[in-house]
């Protein structure tokens, strides 16, 4: 699960993190109104949107008069941020900074503990100083047993820092970081940039946290933090009904009997260059209003440009999933081609019953695939 940055630096600052003062806006109005209550010169305002690259898509601004705070603020809630509408944006003091870092925590699996991650050149091109000269990236596994005592948290401040001053400063924020991401179950813990200022204060300027969602039954303060992107409201709505249900990028709509079967589905679509739009397991058993609701969840997706129908009857005879879904279809409203495979107990019943129906019926899955690759290219 991830949280927006504001919240992030709420936890920071109760674990005693340096973080600036903010406030959270869902209007332009509001931004001014902040201005004003900072009662500082600068400002930054800053989309809360869940995901990163903020500053380099425009939602990240300085203002330095409270016209300038509501026109940026106007501006970045407008923006939609890879496929993220910004709702709102934080107001929080400038900080005039000498030099940016970059610090994690986040679980490695190959040495099954925590890793700390430091980088003396952090900031928004991070990315890149990872891909072409990972070797700035310093990197140390955390012994679960021992955690960051002082004399380990000091050694791995010395690494970016001389300063006494600041060693202490960078140490005492792993150590409470540290603290924050073992206390929470958390998958990562990241601060970048974190910064010196000019007049050598160490501050984290951006903090993106995730959590493990297998632990936020034991976390309910995290848990409350949770806001469901649209996708993970449709998500799950489509458990409450008995679905799995995952949102993909393609134009094919899948709906198939059996996880297993629904893997290999998706395989198949990629396998004759398609893309499916969705995984979907709709579970056991032919209950025409299973297939209504699962008809209606694929239909929601406008990219979805044909359905492809993938049936292993076991229990569930052939011939009763197909007189659910000649009994569905009488009650949805939709032109989109919808292709068929049965297969297993009384399939040539069940294939017999649709033939001459709105449905293409196809015998083998392969077949099925191919016909629904070729109706989403058209
Ligand atoms: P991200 O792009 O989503 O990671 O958003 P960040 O919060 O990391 O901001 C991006 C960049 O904006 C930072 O790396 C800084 O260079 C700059 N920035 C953010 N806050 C401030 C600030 O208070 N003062 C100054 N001078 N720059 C800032
Ligand atoms: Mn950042």
């Amino acid at each position: 699960m991830k949280i927006h940055e504001y919240q992030a630096k709420e936890l920071f600052s109760s674990y005693g993190i340096p973080v600036k003062e903010q406030i959270l806006c869902y209007e332009p109005g509001e931004a001014a109104v902040a201005y004003e209550e900072l009662d500082t010169e600068c400002v930054v305002i800053k989309a809360q949107v869940l995901t990163g690259g903020r500053g380099k898509a425009g939602g990240v601004k300085l203002a330095k008069s409270k016209e300038e705070a509501k026109d940026h603020a106007k501006n970045i809630l407008g923006l939609t941020i890879k496929g993220y509408p910004v709702t709102k944006v934080i107001v929080t003091e400038a900080v005039d900074i000498a030099s940016e870092y970059y610090m994690s925590f986040i679980i490695d699996r190959n040495t099954k503990s925590v890793i700390l991650m430091m980088c003396a050149e952090g900031g928004v091109d991070i990315e890149e100083v990872a891909e072409k000269t990972p070797e700035k990236i310093y990197k140390f596994a955390i012994d679960p047993l021992i955690g960051l005592p002082d004399y380990l948290a000091r050694k791995f401040a010395f690494v970016l820092f001389q300063d006494l001053n600041q060693v202490n400063q960078l140490a005492s924020i792993l150590q409470k970081l540290y603290k924050l991401f073992i206390d929470k179950d958390a998958s990562l813990a990241e601060i970048n940039p974190l910064v010196t200022t000019k007049d050598g204060k160490l501050l984290a300027v951006d903090a993106k946290m995730t959590f493990d969602d297998n632990a936020l039954y034991r976390q309910p303060e995290i848990l409350s933090l949770f806001e469901p992107t649209e996708d993970e409201k449709v998500e799950t709505a489509a458990k409450e009904k008995g679905f799995s249900f995952v949102r993909l990028d393609g134009e094919i709509g899948c709906m198939v009997n059996g996880a297993g079967l629904a893997m290999a589905t998706m395989d198949m679509i990629k396998l004759y260059g398609g893309a499916p739009a969705n995984f979907l397991d709709i579970g056991g058993s032919s209950n025409p209003n299973k297939v209504i609701d699962a008809m209606t969840l694929l239909l929601k997706d406008p990219k979805v440009k044909v359905v492809l129908i993938n049936i292993f009857g076991g229990i569930t005879r052939c011939d009763d999933v197909a007189s659910g879904l000649l009994s569905a279809f009488e009650q949805l409203k939709t032109d989109i081609p919808v292709i068929v495979r049965l297969t297993g107990t009384n399939e040539k019943e069940g294939r017999e019953m649709l033939l001459g129906t709105r449905f293409k019926v196809a015998e083998t899955m392969s077949e099925a695939t191919r016909m629904a690759v070729a109706a989403s290219k058209e």
